[in-house]
């Protein structure tokens, strides 16, 4: 056992894992230093949603429920209840996790306010409702949607590190996982968190339940999303009218997104002719909510947090984002056409003089939003060699 510091808190973790066991998977409990950046993120949104939810309900912090159903060491569940203040449950089904939460519970003197369980995480959620659900587990979160969908009845907080399923390269894996049908090109990263989210808007609906996106954004090996809760079927059915699909044409680049379950989507691209290829069933509404992008800012800037610029870069990039599907990669449509690509900035600005809106995307340094068509975004290019 070690202790390290994030954030606010310090937390016993086991020794070195990346030395002695790879995967950290294998490890007799979890513990990977490079999730600082998401629990940091983590921390910032929970503060700042918890603020909104005590002032609009009039409820102390420490009455705010939070449960963590896949633990480990508890550091995700231990820094949120530790620096925000609110009431925690730290689950994990192993032993020795187990133990380690109750020590660390000792440890921060947390006991009043943090309880450990050793339960089967979907048995937990199935008992229980709680202000807060957060899913983080190894690889996909598919396994326990139903169970978080009934139990969260404020927010749900995902994570999920399977990236391949989501994002097409495991296509039949992420047909298993997700029920919908993702393809693998250039949007990858925004494919991944777009069927995610279309997988548990179907969980939610089974309990007439809706969610609206608060953030959600495509880190190196994982997704993570930030998704507030309402209920009734009236929200729910709103909800489902953002589901649906997107049609893209890998000979010409052009993509059309059709809203709906059930629906008839010509094969035939309406630019090219050539054969287009389809995903879906997956969420084709807003990611992020910019209010609570910059409650999260406002949060990270008076926090003491280990990746602060990398967290508040990451977060005003979605802030900025402009939430169509999907992104463009500047770099994939120059090398179609044969010309060089341009300066960012610059392009974005002769893309806005057009009269389009555009924006630079959290996803990758060379990708951008639009509402100007294929056709248009080459124009534009070909004007600027
Ligand atoms: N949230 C942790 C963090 O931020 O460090 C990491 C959690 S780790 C990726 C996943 C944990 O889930 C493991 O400790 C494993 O024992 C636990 N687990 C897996 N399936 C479970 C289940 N059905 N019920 C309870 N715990 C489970």
């Amino acid at each position: 056992i070690r202790a390290v510091r994030e954030g606010e808190t310090e937390v016993l973790v086991p020794v070195h894992l990346e030395d002695v066991s790879f995967p950290p998977s294998q490890a007799p409990v979890f513990y990977n230093p490079a999730m600082e950046l998401n629990r940091d993120i983590s921390v910032a949104a929970t503060a700042a949603f918890v603020k909104e939810l005590s002032a609009r309900r009039n409820m102390a912090l420490s009455d705010i429920t939070y449960v963590d159903a896949l633990s480990a060491s508890g550091i995700r569940g231990l820094r949120i209840a530790n620096e925000t203040g609110i009431h925690a449950t730290l689950n994990d089904w192993s032993e020795d996790a187990y133990q380690l939460i109750r020590q660390n519970i000792g440890h921060l003197g947390l006991e009043d306010r943090v309880e450990a369980t050793r339960r089967n995480a979907n048995v937990l959620l199935h008992e229980n409702r709680y202000n807060i659900v957060d899913i983080d587990p190894f690889g996909t979160p598919a396994p326990f949607l139903a169970a978080a969908a009934r139990s969260a009845v404020h927010l749900l907080e995902v994570t999920a590190t399977d990236t391949a399923p989501l994002c097409g390269a495991h296509l039949h894996s992420g047909i298993r996982k997700y029920s919908a049908v993702p393809f693998n090109n250039e949007y990858h990263s925004e494919m991944g968190v777009r069927i995610l989210l279309g997988k548990i808007t179907r969980e939610l609906s089974v309990n007439d339940r809706a969610m609206s996106p608060l953030l959600s954004h495509a880190t190196r090996h994982y997704v993570r999303t930030y998704l507030k809760i309402d209920k009734g079927a009236k929200r729910t059915d709103s909800m489902l009218e953002q589901l649906g699909y997107i049609a893209h044409c890998p000979s010409c680049g052009s993509r059309q997104a059709f809203s709906g379950i059930a629906l008839f989507i010509p094969k035939e691209c309406t630019r090219c002719s050539s054969e287009r290829i389809l995903a879906g069933p997956l969420w084709l509404g807003s990611l992020h909510q910019p209010e609570f992008c910059n409650m999260v800012l406002n949060e990270i800037e008076n926090r003491n947090l280990g990746t602060k610029e990398q967290a508040r870069k990451l977060i005003e990039l979605c802030r900025d984002e402009l939430d169509v599907p999907m992104f463009y990669d500047q770099h994939i449509i120059c090398k179609r056409i044969g010309v060089s690509p341009s300066e960012i900035e610059g392009f974005l600005t002769a893309l806005r003089d057009r009269g389009f809106a555009a924006s630079r995307t959290h996803f990758s340094g060379t990708s951008f939003k639009t509402d100007a068509d294929i056709g248009k975004i080459e124009d534009i290019l070909f004007s600027l060699r």
